[in-house]
Parts: C-alpha cells; structure tokens; sequence
C-alpha cells in the first residue's frame, strides 16, 4: 500500500485529506505538531501518528526517520500545515508565517525527498492559495483582488514558487501545488463562510494520486490550471 504524510492534518483540510487518502487504501501518517491533538485525530481515522512541528527540524527529521524504519520509502506527502498571521504585519508576525507557510515546505521536502525517492511513483502537493497567485491579486474579476492579508499572500507565492523549483530539480517526483477552494476551517473561522474540508481535499488528493504522467510543477484548483 502506498505510505502517505500529511502535515498539519489533526483537523481542517489535513484531516480531511487523510481521511480520503485512507479510504483510498493508502497508509496514511498524520502528521501533527501537537501530540495529544495528533493522536486523537489518528484514532479517529483509524490512521498512523508522528509528531511533526514543521518549524522544528528535529522534530520533521525524527518523523521521517520514523517512516523510513516502518515503510522504507514515502509515496506522498502534503505540505499542508499553515498559518494565516493576520495579527499584524511586523517582523515577528513575518517570521512565524515564512517559518511556517514556506520554510516548513523546505524542511519537510528535504527530509522526505530520499525516501520519496524510493517510490517508484512520488507526489508532493504542497497546500497553497490562489492569494499567492500575482494574477489573482491584481485582477479586479477575482474575490482575492479585494482582500488583504500582505504576509500570507506573499507565504503562499513562495509555496508555489518553491513548487515549481522542486519539479524542476526533482524531475522523477510529481511535485504541484494546489488552491483547495474556499473552505470552513478554523483558519477562516473569523471570516465565517466556505466549504466543507471533504469537499476540498478532493482536488488535493486527485493531486497526490496521479499516475507517472501527470503534470508536474503546476498550481491548480479544481477546474484545472491556475495562472501564477
Ligand atoms: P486549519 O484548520 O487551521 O489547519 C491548519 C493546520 O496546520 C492545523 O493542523 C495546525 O495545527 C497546522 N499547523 C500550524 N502550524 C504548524 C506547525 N508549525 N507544524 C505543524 N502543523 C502546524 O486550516 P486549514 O484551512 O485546514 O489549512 C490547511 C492549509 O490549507 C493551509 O496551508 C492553508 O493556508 C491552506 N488553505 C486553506 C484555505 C481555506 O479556505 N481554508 C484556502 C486556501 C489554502 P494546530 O492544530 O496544532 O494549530
């Protein structure tokens, strides 16, 4: 059976990718960085657990080190833990969201990329958002033209662009980014509104499940091709 991680999957769209990629018969790792919230959120899904802080480096290394000894080789990982930071815009606020929204990604990649290696079809799909994309922001047609949110918004560019470097240099992995679509999680709480997590892990998991010959180094929604 494939060997999947997911980061930041206790709950919201982690959880809900994990739950899909279970019922899809994959061996699914939640990876939470909060044991107690990771755990139960495993024995929910009937899924395994490893404790990842994806600002912690030892934290990320002992995680994969933990897949290495029980599957040999990772399939897909999701980069999908993330903060909003919309508590200001100072050099504080910048750094937890950069260490984060993009240093995580790096983190995590790097750790996972010799076992993902090893499979002989691997998938990255790192969780990111159209308000990442320079199109999207500065077209007054699209909802994101109208919403400010500086330090995500440049968090979420970095995620695709670091996408689209990893293809580029990891030609045998499938790497692709993704705009889940607007979705209830607790990161939108405070804005109300969106989708079920269900819903919105669909295009995720069609993402971290294509065959050998699909794309690689895209950002996509669920309707195809997002432009950058
Ligand atoms: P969420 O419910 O708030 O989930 C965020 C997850 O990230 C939580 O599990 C959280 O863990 C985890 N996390 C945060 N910092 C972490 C760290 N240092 N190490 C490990 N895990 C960490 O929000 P969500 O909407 O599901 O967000 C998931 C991803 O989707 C994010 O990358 C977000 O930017 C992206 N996204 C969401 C939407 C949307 O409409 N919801 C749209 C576009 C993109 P704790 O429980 O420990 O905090």
């Amino acid at each position: 059976m494939p060997a999947a991680l997911i980061t930041g999957a206790n709950k919201g769209l982690g959880y809900a990718t994990a739950e899909r990629l279970h019922e899809l018969g994959h061996t699914v790792y939640v990876g939470a960085r909060d044991v107690e919230r990771g755990e139960r959120a495993a024995a929910a899904l009937g899924v395994r657990f490893v404790q990842l802080d994806v600002t912690d480096d030892a934290s990320v290394s002992a995680a994969l080190a933990t897949i290495e000894s029980a599957e040999g080789q990772l399939d897909i990982l999701v980069n999908n833990a993330g903060v909003l930071g919309l508590t200001g815009v100072d050099g504080p606020t910048a750094l937890r969201v950069f260490d984060t929204n993009v240093v995580g990604i790096v983190r995590v990649t790097e750790a996972a990329l010799p076992l993902l290696r090893k499979s002989p079809n691997p998938h990255v799909v790192t969780v990111s958002s159209s308000m990442g994309s320079f199109w999207a922001v500065t077209n007054p047609d699209r909802p994101e033209f109208n919403l400010s949110a500086a330090l995500y918004s440049a968090s979420k560019s970095a995620a695709t662009m670091l996408t689209v470097q990893y293809a580029k240099s990891e030609p045998g992995v499938r790497f692709n980014a993704v705009e889940p679509g607007y979705t209830a999680t607790d990161m939108m709480a405070a804005i109300g509104g969106g989708r079920p997590p269900a819903e919105s892990a669909k295009i995720i998991v069609r993402l971290a499940t294509l065959g050998a010959d699909g794309p690689t180094g895209t950002l996509q929604d669920e309707t195809g091709v997002l432009n950058w």
